[in-house]
C-alpha cells in the first residue's frame, strides 16, 4: 500500500461534485485516509504549483486555484500514485479515457476538476505541504 496526494479543484466544488469524484476514487480501491475543505491563500498557491512558474499558464492557473473552495485529501492503496493518474485521466479533458474522472467532470485542459501527485516523491512532499502526520488516519 502507498499514498498519494489529491485535489478535487474549485470548477468541481462550485459543481457540488465532490461526493460523485470520492464515489469515483472509492469505486477504485483508493480509500481516502485524509480529508478538508480549505481555500487556498495566492501564495499558498503558487507555491504549490512553483514547478509550474515559468508556465505561460501560471498566472491564470493560480487565479482558478483560488477562485473557490478545494479538497485536499489523501489517497491510500495499491500503487495509489500511478492508479490515481489513471482514475483521473488525461490532463486535457478531451484526451482522458472513458470513465475517467477528466472525461466525466472536466471542464477544459484548466478547470479539469482534480490534481494527483505524479510520483511517489511528490506525493510526500505534497502530502507534507497541507496535512499534519496525526491529520492521516489509515
Ligand atoms: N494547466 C493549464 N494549462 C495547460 C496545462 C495545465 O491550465 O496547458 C493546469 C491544469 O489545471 C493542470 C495544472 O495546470 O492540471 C498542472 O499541470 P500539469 O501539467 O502538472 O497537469 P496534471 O499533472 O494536473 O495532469
Ligand atoms: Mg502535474
Amino acid at each position: 500500500m502507498s499514498m498519494t496526494f489529491s485535489i478535487i479543484k474549485p470548477d468541481a466544488t462550485k459543481r457540488n461534485l465532490t461526493g460523485a469524484i470520492n464515489k469515483m476514487i472509492e469505486d477504485n480501491n483508493l480509500i481516502i485516509v485524509a480529508q478538508k475543505r480549505i481555500k487556498l491563500t495566492k501564495e499558498k498557491a503558487e507555491g504549490f504549483y512553483s514547478i509550474h512558474k515559468d508556465k505561460p499558464f501560471f498566472k491564470e492557473l493560480i487565479h482558478y486555484m483560488i477562485s473557490g473552495p478545494i479538497i485536499v485529501q489523501v489517497l491510500k492503496g495499491d500503487n495509489a500514485v500511478e492508479n490515481y493518474r489513471k482514475i483521473m485521466g488525461a490532463t486535457n479533458p478531451e484526451n482522458a479515457d472513458n470513465g475517467t474522472i477528466r472525461k466525466e467532470f472536466a471542464i477544459n485542459i484548466q478547470e479539469n476538476s482534480v490534481h494527483g501527485s505524479d510520483s511517489e516523491e511528490n506525493a510526500r512532499i505534497e502530502i507534507d505541504y497541507f496535512f499534519e502526520k496525526n491529520e492521516i488516519i489509515s
